[in-house]
């Protein structure tokens, strides 16, 4: 496998250029781009510019439009809730993630409820939203469109999708918790990002479609199994993740008729609802500086626990993606060629050159 290291500023502007060339707006092609690229700078390549050929191929079947935008169903009290139609997933989420924290500013709680937005990315980018601005968040999201993925706890065959679950904690004048992950062990994105590389998966992530434990990630993606049954990613902490994933499935789209899983996909699109709580924490203890210093000591304790190997430190949630941000802002963001292949050949669809960024 061989990869090759991109600036983070020329994988934002070539993403702009894309996503403004194919006809949506400055402002959601900005967003697009600070989402995605901020994603492969955190570590996370399955939710970066890898995921652009997979949108421009929504797009270009015309399931994916930039005609669709956000639209409101109800906004009021502590509530809002809105119809995502399908739209570009990054803007369509920050705008109703930042709509919830008005609401919260002015009511201390908001709860809200995205139905049926595109593909919304990493969902710690929206805690980390919410932090900025002072606040609690905690999010459930579905994942729709697509067959299920994740096998629940002791099947042989997949129910679920890899629905996500962040909560994010801010700490006053100081870096936020944030806590972000797929309630598969392995989020399905990164078992791409290792077909791609051509690599292997660890142990006790996926199952072939007989059920049997397989470390082949192709046998989580039907184009690379052609004829052969599915077969599925596991959940992570076995009955614990998967019970998750259920709860996630029915708060975010279950409960309000949005897409859901079990629904037979009839486009190519990954469409995500999302369910989110944003909570004002001077509400509940009003001196900052006292917040700051109860979770700074509680998060010093933690971190001082004596690691079982020197060359993995303890760390709380959201340290490893600034420690990752940090080294690749300096040394660039590493992109296998296939997944700059596929970057390549969907720029060129609409007249952009991805090589001279
Ligand atoms: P992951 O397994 O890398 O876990 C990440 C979380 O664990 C972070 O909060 C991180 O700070 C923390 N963490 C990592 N290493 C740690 C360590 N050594 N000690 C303490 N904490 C540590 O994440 P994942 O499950 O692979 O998910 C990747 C991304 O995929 C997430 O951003 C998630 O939101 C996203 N996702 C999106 C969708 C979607 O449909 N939009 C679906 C699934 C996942």
């Amino acid at each position: 496998m061989t990869y090759r290291l991109h600036r983070p500023e020329a994988l934002r502007a070539l993403t702009e250029a894309m996503v403004t060339k194919a006809g949506w707006t400055a402002d959601e092609a900005r967003e697009t781009a600070s989402h995605l690229v901020l994603a492969n700078l955190s570590g996370h390549d399955s939710h970066g510019v890898g995921m652009l050929p997979l949108y421009f191929n929504s797009l270009a079947d015309g399931n994916l439009s930039p005609r669709s935008k956000l639209s409101i169903r109800l906004e009021a009290g502590s509530f809002l809730i809105a119809d995502g139609n399908v739209a570009l997933g990054q803007p369509t989420a920050r705008n109703a993630v930042e709509r919830g924290i008005a609401l919260a500013n002015a009511g201390g709680v908001a709860i809200v409820n995205l139905l049926d937005a595109h593909h919304i990315g990493r969902i710690g980018h929206y805690a980390e939203i919410a932090a900025e601005a002072g606040l609690i968040s905690l999010f459930w999201v579905n994942v729709a469109g697509r067959p299920p993925i994740v096998a629940p706890h002791a099947a042989k065959e997949a129910r679920f999708g890899t629905n996500p679950h962040a909560i994010g904690i801010p700490v006053p004048e100081g870096e936020p918790i944030i806590l972000d992950f797929a309630t598969s062990r392995m989020a399905h994105g990164k078992a791409r990002v290792a077909l791609n590389k051509g690599v292997t998966v660890p142990e006790g992530y996926i199952i072939d479609g007989e059920g049997k434990p397989t470390v082949e990630p192709k046998h989580v993606f039907p184009h690379a199994i052609p004829g052969e049954p599915l077969g599925a990613l596991l959940p992570f902490g076995d009955h614990k993740g998967a019970g998750l994933s259920l709860i996630a499935e029915l708060l975010s789209a279950g409960l309000m008729g949005a897409a859901r899983i079990d629904e037979k996909p009839h486009k190519s699109w990954i469409i995500n609802s999302l369910f989110g709580v944003l909570i004002d924490p001077a509400r509940l203890e009003p001196n900052a500086a006292l917040r700051r210093q109860r979770i700074e000591s509680y998060l010093a304790f933690v971190r001082a626990a004596a690691p079982q190997d020197p060359a993995d430190p303890v760390l709380a949630p959201g340290d490893k993606e600034r420690a990752t941000r940090i080294q690749r802002e300096r040394d660039g963001i590493p992109l296998d060629d296939e997944t700059w292949s596929q970057i390549v050949a969907a720029a060129a669809r609409h007249g952009v050159d991805a090589e001279s960024f």
